[in-house]
């Protein structure tokens, strides 16, 4: 709401400007039918719903003189007003928690390369989009939390393991629309192929304790309170509790699942620049700023996320876990098996 008052505003000063100073101005109010630009704002569209950003953002304004006016919405809601809003959207940084929907951006044609070497020197391969559409700014682990009065380390360390029968009835996973489910199921496809992926999700189903519901931390809970043995979660999620000195850490423990000895799945925020971005070089900024040693330290400490650039400070219980074995595959991959992923959980009635 705020953002779309300005937004008038700033249209209004630009027209006004144009007005006194002829075609000169009218350039600095970006490209033609695209939305004005002002030098001293990033218009940002975030998923991430963390206090960390906040923090981040008044660290970049701080640094840059640059102001962050931002959309908060769920991923696939910021992509359809970005295809609404069209040449005329204020949008300069797309950022979501999700690697498999920064995907979907990218194959809607909603952003465009950054040309920034920073970004390309800080950040590996297989964590920036290869047309470098976007690139990955933290890193987040979808793993194993346990029951360790019940199970031994040993019997969660695959993900094909929460599909045994030794699980039956004793698994707590949230619903399938959940974006971190779908890139998780996609990279199972990836690396398994669609149909090892559907035996696999029919038997996870089956070892459910209960229909999908809540978040990760309820997962979690529910693992402290006996409901199950095992819950699919984030990292950061389980971390966050330790952080908070929650009594249910005690009990439960987090397990680092491997994919065919590959490493766990890591998923990531992606950040990428819009199409139409009328203030593009603060986008590069913005982006680069995240990427800081500042803003990763920042993701680490106050989210519990790993960073993702090298040489980050970050807490015991972050780094306990950071540099753990991940499997590589690139993340552009996670977008291009959505669709795949979400007839895979239908099929196997993972609702
Ligand atoms: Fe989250």
């Amino acid at each position: 709401m705020r953002l779309g008052v300005r937004m008038v505003l700033g249209a209004a000063a630009a027209a006004l400007l144009a007005a006194c100073s002829g075609p000169a101005a009218d350039k600095s109010a970006g490209k033609e039918g695209g939305a004005p630009a002002d030098a001293g704002v990033v218009n940002l569209y975030t998923a991430r719903h963390y206090d960390s950003d906040t923090q981040i953002y008044e660290a970049f304004t701080k640094k840059t003189g640059i102001k962050v006016r931002r959309i908060e919405a769920p991923g696939p809601q910021l992509i359809e007003r970005m295809k609404a809003e069209g040449d005329a959207s204020p949008a300069d940084v797309l950022v979501v928690a999700d690697g498999g929907v920064m995907g979907l951006a990218a194959e809607a044609g909603l952003l465009q390369p950054n040309p920034s070497a920073e970004v390309k020197r800080l950040v590996d391969g297989h964590l920036r989009d290869e047309r470098d559409l976007w690139a990955a700014v933290s890193r987040r682990a979808r793993v194993i939390a346990y029951d360790s009065t019940k199970v031994k380390p040993e019997e969660v360390d695959t993900y094909e393991e929460l599909a045994s029968p030794r699980f039956k009835g004793k698994l707590c996973v949230r619903n399938a629309d959940n974006p971190y489910n779908l890139s998780l199921l996609s990279a199972l496809i990836e690396r398994w192929g669609p149909e090892k992926a559907l035996t696999w999700a029919k038997a996870v189903v089956a070892n459910m304790a209960r229909a999908p519901q809540g978040g990760d931390i309820d997962q979690i809970k529910a693992v402290g309170a006996g409901q199950c043995e095992v819950a699919i979660t984030n990292s950061y999620y389980y971390l966050r509790l330790v952080a908070n000195g929650d009594e249910v850490t005690k009990k439960v423990l987090l397990a680092w699942p491997s994919i065919d000895g590959r490493g766990a799945h890591v998923n990531v925020s992606g950040a990428g620049i819009a199409k139409n971005a009328p203030n593009r070089d603060n986008a590069v900024k913005f982006i680069e700023f995240m990427l800081s040693p500042e803003a990763q330290a920042i993701f680490a400490n106050v989210t519990n996320e790993f960073p993702v650039v090298k040489g980050t400070r970050m807490p015991e219980r972050v780094a306990a876990f950071a540099d753990r074995p991940a499997d590589p595959l690139p993340v552009s991959r996670y977008g291009a098996r959505q669709g795949e992923a979400q007839r895979v959980f239908e099929e196997a009635g993972w609702r």
